[in-house]
């Protein structure tokens, strides 16, 4: 089986109602590829306005869940929340909470474990800095990550990962095709080394860093490229382009 394209869209901190309504007009009204799985995710606050107002078949992300059980943890979103309010996906690991928040591996893993367990997908980021690529410890940054996650889950099947390579993030420097595919392919052969055959082949790996219209198309043709993770792009009436990109 194919694996089925991915793109998703992150919001990050951005948006308001009135700009978050007219992203969802601009996706509901699109004609997007029928064989590309696509999901939003938009800030904690309007997650509950994005699944009333954006049509079915698209779904919905939180940036961020908790790894406990509802109770005295404030400021935070727990899965069974995002379950009661139709939110199927999360984005964790994510570059900039993992430097700006200071969230290590384990507490990363740890909310993958939750999320998983709690049957929300997961959208599991990494990557590397620009002084790791530099000294060339991209691959062993990246399964290291991998491997905190290995450690704590059994199912793979509801874990999309996107390689978000932090000195493409925000920048518009994306990575060349070559440097996608190269660290796409590395993290394949990983997991079929290190978890199985059927999760490598199964897994997608979606590229994240300065995705925009004029080079997803180049992107998405690498053998390991299996979607995207959009940021500033997805905010722009050009991600239905993106999600489009194997039309
Ligand atoms: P960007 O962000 O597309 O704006 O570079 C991607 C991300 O951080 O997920």
């Amino acid at each position: 089986m194919p694996r089925q394209f991915f793109v998703g869209g992150n919001f990050k901190m951005n948006g308001s109602v009135e700009a978050i309504k007219k992203i969802i007009g601009n996706l509901n009204s699109a004609d997007l590829d029928p064989k590309t799985e696509v999901v939003i995710a938009p800030p904690a606050l309007y997650l509950l306005l994005t699944r009333e107002h954006l049509k079915p078949g698209i779904e919905v992300a939180a940036q961020n869940v908790f790894d406990k059980p509802n109770g005295a943890f404030t400021g935070e979103i727990s899965v069974d929340q995002l379950k009661d309010s139709n939110i199927t996906w999360t984005l964790l690991g994510h570059s900039e909470r993992r430097v700006i928040l200071q969230e290590d591996d384990a507490f990363v893993a740890s909310k993958t474990k939750a999320a998983l367990d709690g049957g929300i997908g997961v959208i599991f980021c990494c990557g590397e800095s620009l002084e790791q690529r530099e000294s060339s410890k991209t691959i062993e940054v990246v399964t290291t990550q991998l491997r905190a996650i290995k450690e704590k889950i059994a199912d793979w099947s509801k874990i999309v990962i996107a390689y978000e390579p932090i000195w493409a993030i925000g920048t518009g420097k994306v990575a060349s095709t070559e440097q996608a595919q190269e660290v796409h392919a590395a993290i394949r052969a990983w997991l079929k080394k290190e978890v199985s055959d059927k999760v490598a082949d199964e897994t997608r790996i979606i590229y994240g860093g300065s995705v925009s219209e004029k080079n997803c198309k180049d992107l998405s043709k690498q053998p390991d490229i299996d979607g995207f993770l959009v940021g500033g792009a997805s905010l722009k009436p050009a991600f239905t382009d993106i999600i489009n990109s194997r039309l």
